[in-house]
């Protein structure tokens, strides 16, 4: 049933039994007002429609303690994780652009978080039932955005792109009521924290609450800012500046991957960013086919305001708020905005860094910001295939045709090759050489809404193996594998009809 690629080599212990596992639940030390104790609400008879045995390894389970019963138990919420202690956490945050108050966690159980050699892992259930911060919402996740969700987890992690990751996906035959009736699913999640900027804003006006999540956040995720500073211990206005600038440059680096792996993620609102600069809570995402600029993922987005090209500003503008809300603690709002000032420019470093790689341009150079820009409109003006156009563009020589064949006018193509030809020529590196390095950098598989629906289709019948053929390939979708050609082709053309929207 498991895949045996990337298992991650088990350093330490791997245990048969969950009970075997230590766990503790630092958010639960938090002040009272942060998080209400209570139990998950489980489907009626759930049943395990797949288990991750790469990231049950991170947490130190065998493939063994998979089947037991008490895995079952846990990750539909009928048990608490031994030793864990579950709650539900409170946050706020903008949607939209507007400020929206409390927003969840509205269906979502914090277990506890695994203590791993490698550091802890929150452990997290997702549509497993109301909480005191569900607002109107049933506290429940439907299968197919479940089945989403658990994908793409893993597909994001294959690219390399920092992400939460996904446990375990459970089933029940429950109906749940959204436009039609759709069947209930529970997604076990895990991350080292779901702590959110929208945490921070939540307390915003409370200088106590905020310091104490600030001091957890940083002494667990960012202790280097409490670094000396020659010889004198650093003041708190220092940490603080340091912890903002630190989640601005990983904020950058995640908007430079997301943005060159054609990745929109549909719902960035800032309860939706994480502090720890991790792709958090998929919904409405996309990997995009055709190649549009201004492409928006989410069918409830009406004006645009998260569309592919509009993503890296709207982090910007969501770390002002992040920056807004830590006001509180005493730093005058001009000092902690020029710790977001150079967002910009970390995150053209990551993007041109990346793009390079893309290209096989040996290093970023003065003129490759136009042979890059111009290759995305070639991309646009024609509709190209984002990821087969980059991953063909390593075989031009071999290959021109299957490159050129994406392309509906391939004159255009032709003259954007030209130059791309000769800026190749700059650079005095081996042709085999380039050509292996960007097959590493240029997937020949992402999650395409047509294939994640396959795979929704096949688990709404019970039947998983659509699910494993493709975390086969997501994994390490760099490798050609012989019998997958199909999950390298272009998409059929129903997956135009295919749409996802907020309602998940
Ligand atoms: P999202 O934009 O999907 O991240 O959702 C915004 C907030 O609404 C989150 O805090 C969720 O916990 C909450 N939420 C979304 N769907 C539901 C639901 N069906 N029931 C309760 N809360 C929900
Ligand atoms: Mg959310």
């Amino acid at each position: 049933m498991y895949g045996p690629l990337n298992v991650p080599r088990a350093s330490h212990a791997m245990f048969n039994r969950l009970d075997g596992l230590k766990v503790c639940n630092s958010f639960a030390s938090l002040p009272e007002n942060f998080y209400t104790r209570l139990s998950p609400h489980a489907p009626g008879a759930p049943h395990l429609l797949h288990a991750n045995a790469q990231v049950a390894a991170l947490l130190g389970l065998s493939e063994a303690a998979l089947r037991t019963p008490e895995f079952l138990a846990v990750c539909a919420g009928q048990q608490p994780l031994p030793g864990g202690q579950t709650l539900a956490s409170v946050y706020s945050g903008h949607q939209f652009g507007v400020w929206a108050g409390q927003l969840g966690d509205g269906r979502a159980h914090l277990l506890g978080e695994v203590i791993t050699p490698q550091g802890n892992w929150e452990v997290q259930l997702k549509g497993s039932g109301r909480t005191p911060y569900s607002r109107m919402g049933d506290g429940k996740a439907v299968l197919r955005s479940s089945v989403r969700e658990y994908l793409v987890s893993e597909a994001m992690a294959g690219l390399g792109i920092p992400t939460t990751r996904a446990l375990a996906l459970v089933v029940s035959d429950d109906p749940v009521y959204r436009e039609t009736v759709e069947t209930a699913a529970v997604v076990t999640r895990v991350a080292p924290s779901f702590v959110r900027f929208g945490h921070f804003e939540h307390w915003a006006r409370s200088h106590d609450e905020q310091k104490a999540l600030f001091d957890y956040v940083v002494d667990r995720f960012y202790p280097e800012c409490r670094d000396p500073e020659g010889g004198e211990p650093a003041s708190d206005d220092a940490v603080l500046l340091r912890f903002l600038r630190a989640v601005v440059k990983r904020t950058a680096r995640l908007m430079a991957q997301w943005q060159l792996a054609g990745f929109c993620h549909g719902v960035m609102n800032t309860d939706n960013m994480s502090i720890l600069g991790l792709t958090i809570d998929y919904g409405p995402y996309g990997f995009m086919d055709a190649f549009k600029a201004n492409h928006v993922c989410n069918h409830s987005d009406t004006n645009g305001r998260y569309a592919w090209n509009a993503q890296p500003a709207v982090a910007h503008w969501n770390l002002y708020r992040l920056a807004s809300s830590l006001m509180v603690l005493g730093a005058d709002g001009a000092t902690l905005g020029a710790q977001i000032e150079p967002y910009e420019a970390d995150f053209l470093a990551a993007y041109h860094a990346q793009a390079a790689d893309k290209l096989g341009v040996g290093a970023w150079r003065e003129g490759d910001e136009n042979l890059l820009n111009d290759w995305w409109g070639l991309l646009h003006t024609q509709a190209a295939d984002f990821t087969l156009s980059f991953r063909r563009l390593a075989r031009i020589e071999q290959a021109p045709e299957a490159f050129l064949q994406l392309f509906a006018d391939q004159q255009a193509a032709r003259h954007w090759l030209t130059r791309y030809q000769a800026r190749l020529q700059q650079d005095a590196r081996p042709a085999d050489e380039r050509e292996q390095k960007m097959d590493r950098a240029n997937p020949l598989y992402v999650l395409r809404n047509h294939l994640a629906q396959q795979a929704i289709d096949a688990a709404t019948r019970g039947d998983a193996s659509e699910i494993e053929q493709l975390l086969t390939i997501l994994r390490d979708p760099y490798t050609e594998r012989p019998g997958y050609e199909a999950y390298a082709a272009l998409p059929p053309d129903w997956s135009q009809e295919l749409s996802v929207s907020c309602s998940s």
